[in-house]
């Protein structure tokens, strides 16, 4: 596996937004990006695709130099929200077409569409117009006529968004089954965090033209190293404190809780710092809590508690319970949380204005 199958180091500039982008992506990973809407997921691709040429940079794909080539050059693949199939095609003229613009002579054109609709499960539709399909159904066409010319590589832009909850799971599941056994490398745009956490072997977190973090999902939801990441990818107590390092690890005094000693946190000295907390990484206690309050609101949400606490200074906590622990508003109670989940970050807030 080539680790360096894709490396893009580029700027692109509009006169309200700029990208400034550097990433690599190995060979046969499925890579998500995440972010809000208008941080730059959509131009990231177009400018892997050819469709939008960078300002400076390159792009290098398993070692041919993209920059200068056009879309059709470079053997990348691509599928969008809305399809784009051609309305006045059939299944497997939609198929073909890919396969046409690549000279493929007509015996393997024939041969790769029949693999397309046999993979896709397509082959009693092959004659039918793109406009007499279901939504999933035109899905799965867009799928099979990007990875008919076997490209190098498979971009999708929120290719799932216009579908409903459930067909968007089937399919979400269907395509990380497909990748994992055809082995493509493929970049996979989403706004939805869950989505791109059970998915991708790495995702990068962008924001207003930059990427925060990449990391597996794992590293980026346990450890992020900004807090516009941290809650970005979930629910996050994120409390101002001052620490100070000694030879022991980090003295960190919490607002609104007491101070305490966690692991050292490799380039945090001293000074202002944000202590990261999940809301299921906090539990209850009456021995030596570190922070103490009261309940404000609390909601049954099936499997537990959800529910928000005021403890010094005004501060609200986000606390998950499991249903052993009933919780009622006015209760007042202890708070702790095991060393190890806790996280001190920079606070990055005023670094994010484009
Ligand atoms: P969404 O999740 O809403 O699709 P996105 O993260 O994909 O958003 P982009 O579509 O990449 O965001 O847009 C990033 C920014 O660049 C936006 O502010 C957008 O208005 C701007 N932009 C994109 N294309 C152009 C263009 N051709 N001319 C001027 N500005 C543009």
């Amino acid at each position: 596996m080539k680790e360096d199958f894709l490396q893009i180091d580029v700027t692109k500039g509009y006169p309200e937004f700029q990208l400034e982008v550097q990433l690599t992506v190995a060979e046969g990973e499925f890579f998500s990006l995440v972010g809000p809407s208008g941080c730059g997921k959509t131009t990231l691709l177009r400018l892997i695709s050819g469709l939008t040429r960078p300002d400076q940079g390159r792009i290098i794909l398993n070692d041919r130099d993209l920059t200068a080539l056009t879309v059709w050059e470079r053997k990348i693949g691509f599928v969008f929200q809305d399809y784009a199939l051609f309305p006045h095609l059939t299944v497997g003229g939609n198929i073909e077409y890919g396969l046409k613009i690549q000279r493929l002579p007509g015996s393997q054109r024939q041969e790769r569409i029949k693999k397309m609709l046999a993979l896709f499960e397509l082959e009693e539709l092959v004659d039918r117009r793109v406009q007499e399909l279901s939504g999933g159904e035109r899905q799965r066409v867009a799928l099979a006529r990007a990875l008919a010319p076997e490209p190098f590589l498979l971009l999708l832009d929120e290719p799932f968004a216009a579908l409903d909850y459930g067909l968007r799971r089937r399919l979400r599941r269907e395509l990380k089954e497909l990748q994992t056994k055809l082995g493509f490398t493929a970049i996979f745009v989403t706004h939805q965090q869950e989505e791109a956490l059970s998915l991708s072997d790495r995702l990068a977190v962008m924001a207003a033209g930059r990427i925060l973090q990449v990391g597996t999902a794992a590293e980026v939801y346990s450890n992020p190293v900004h807090p516009f990441v941290a809650t970005f990818l979930g629910d996050a107590n994120l409390i101002p404190c001052t620490v100070q390092s000694g030879p022991e690890g980090l003295t960190v005094h919490p607002q609104g809780g007491k101070s305490l000693l966690l692991p050292s946190a490799p380039g945090r000295v001293c000074g202002s710092y944000l202590l990261m907390l999940r809301p299921e990484d906090l539990f209850l206690t009456t021995d030596a809590p570190v922070f103490t309050g009261e309940i404000r609101t609390a909601e049954y949400i099936g499997y537990g508690f959800s529910a928000e606490v005021e403890v010094g200074g005004g501060l609200i906590l986000k606390l998950l319970t499991g249903k052993e622990n009933p919780l009622l508003p006015g209760e007042r109670v202890g708070l702790a949380f095991r060393p190890q989940a806790a996280k001190v970050i920079p606070d990055g807030a005023h670094h994010l204005a484009n």
